[in-house]
């Protein structure tokens, strides 16, 4: 998106930073509208449309100039944001009382104050709203008596009480969303999780894999990389359950699911696609370096020595299949298939072995 990178340049907020990147983009349009906005006065100003005080011509000026160099500034630098947004604050209180102090035709110019309020409760919280608003309330009443035609002591009671009141909205619904934003974010982390984990070894599960195998194959396509995909069948994993139960063939599922992911690569892909069966796809891995993964695998797999119960430990072992990805491979069915009759073949000569198709 081209007007976006334009808007906002080059920035990168993770997962959990959606509010702070709604605030950033958020305070660029702002400054920007608000720059462009009093330009477009200035100009009809100074076509003499628009007769104005020559003081605040000059603090028109100066916002204009600022709202821009601030915009410049913070753009792509996500880091800048909160001196940044606390100066264009300053900034725009500063032009609304500019506007208060020689802008005495406008009855309206008040109004400003009130447009303030929920831009400092978006972008720079609650206590700086409270802060603000209670600046603001100070300010009108020590400053409307020198103005030079000062509002009635009716009409600044309405605009201080509408005022508060305002900011009191802002101030439960920004309580509120915060919390609700905060909420989503949690749920949709354990939406993710139980979309694309085993729930019983907390790994992958069968669609999360092949989803990621997927995109490193089409990687690994690019890039001309080698890549292989092993796949890890647990041996005889029907006599576990039949001799130990069931919830001992759970143990040892945990154990092995472990030991496997603490001996790969973060880059390597490690799923559960079967009841006892787990693989894994290895990027930048030739068919020699798949194979001694294989057998590290298994050696570790045959020593782990799994505790199914209190001081009950058990020997299990593995046979893997081991295939490395060619260039002619159609698909990942086509691969993993492969994997799978490597492993079915290990099986066959003799099992808790390696195989490589
Ligand atoms: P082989 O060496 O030929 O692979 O024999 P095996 O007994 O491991 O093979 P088989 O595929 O016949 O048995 C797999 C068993 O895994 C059958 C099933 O009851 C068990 N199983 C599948 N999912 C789970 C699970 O989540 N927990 C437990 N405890 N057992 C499971
Ligand atoms: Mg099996
Ligand atoms: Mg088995």
């Amino acid at each position: 998106m081209w007007l976006s990178r334009v808007l906002f340049g080059a920035v990168k907020f993770d997962e959990n930073e959606e509010y702070a990147a709604f605030q950033y983009k958020f305070l660029c349009v702002v400054m920007l509208t608000g720059g462009l906005f009093t330009a477009v006065f200035l100009v009809t100003t100074h076509l003499g449309l628009n007769p104005m005080d020559a003081r605040h011509i000059w603090s028109m000026r100066l916002f204009t100039t600022a709202a821009f160099v601030l915009w410049a500034l913070l753009r792509g630098r996500q880091h800048w944001f909160l001196p940044i947004a606390w100066t264009y604050e300053a900034v725009c209180l500063w032009e609304y009382t500019s506007a208060l102090l020689f802008v005495p035709e406008d009855e309206l110019r008040i109004l400003w104050f009130y447009i303030n309020v929920p831009g400092v409760y978006i972008l720079l919280g609650q206590r700086a709203g409270l802060f603000i608003t209670s600046l603001t309330v100070v300010g009108l009443v020590l400053v409307n008596p020198h103005l030079s035609a000062p509002y009635s002591v009716h009409a600044l009671m309405t605009a201080m009480l509408s005022l508060v009141y305002f900011a009191l909205f802002f101030h439960v619904y920004g309580n509120r969303s915060l919390s609700y934003f905060a909420r989503m974010r949690t749920y949709n982390r354990r939406l993710q999780a139980l979309a694309t984990r085993d729930s019983l070894t907390g790994i992958l599960n069968a669609r999360a894999y092949h989803e990621t195998c997927q995109k490193l194959l089409s990687q690994a396509r690019r890039d001309h990389s080698p890549s292989a995909v092993l796949f890890i069948d647990l041996d005889h994993f029907k006599r576990i359950n039949d001799q130990h139960g069931h919830l001992a063939g759970d143990r040892v599922l945990q154990a092995v699911a472990l030991c496997v992911q603490q001996h790969l690569r973060a880059s390597d892909v490690f799923g559960r696609i079967g009841g006892e069966e787990f693989c894994v796809f290895l990027p930048h891995t030739d068919a020699a370096g798949a194979k001694q993964v294989a057998e590290d695998l298994r050696t570790h797999i045959e020593a782990l020595m799994p505790e199914i119960a209190p001081a009950t430990q058990l020997r299990v072992t593995a046979s893997i299949g081991v295939t490395s990805v060619s260039p002619e491979d159609e698909s990942l069915q086509t691969i993993q298939h492969r994997a799978d009759e490597a492993m079915y073949q290990a099986k066959q000569q003799g099992r808790n072995r390696v195989s490589v198709i």
